[in-house]
């Protein structure tokens, strides 16, 4: 296999691509270009990763929508907007992990 974008043929295995479907990121395994730094998923792990978005359904829907942050006394607040409150069945008080993801990334995953 050569890397589609700087034709070398190096690769190292990693399990730490971030793929991002609708907004929600998935870490996968794959491949990443040692010249490059480009990344591959595998066709079975982008399989499984259609999957799991399917049942968390979120596939094909779009869900990616624009919010402005604002400020509260208390910090910084991200709305959740309706639609996606009502696709993922949110009461408004669920526990949630916030995780920065590269540069300008939040991943939000609900706990409760
Ligand atoms: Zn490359």
């Amino acid at each position: 296999m050569k890397c589609p974008s700087c034709e070398d043929d190096k690769f190292v295995e990693v399990d730490d691509i971030v793929s991002e479907i609708e907004g929600h990121f998935f870490v996968v395994k794959g491949r990443r270009c040692l010249s490059c730094g480009e990344e591959f998923i595998s066709e079975k792990e982008g399989q499984k990763m259609i999957q799991i978005a399917r049942n968390l359904g979120i596939w094909g829907e779009p869900l990616k929508l624009h919010r402005k942050l604002s400020q509260s006394a208390r910090g910084t607040i991200i709305r959740v907007p309706t639609d996606i409150e009502k696709n993922m069945k949110l009461k408004g008080d669920e526990e949630i992990l916030i995780s920065k993801i590269g540069k300008n990334k939040l991943l939000v995953e609900i706990v409760t």
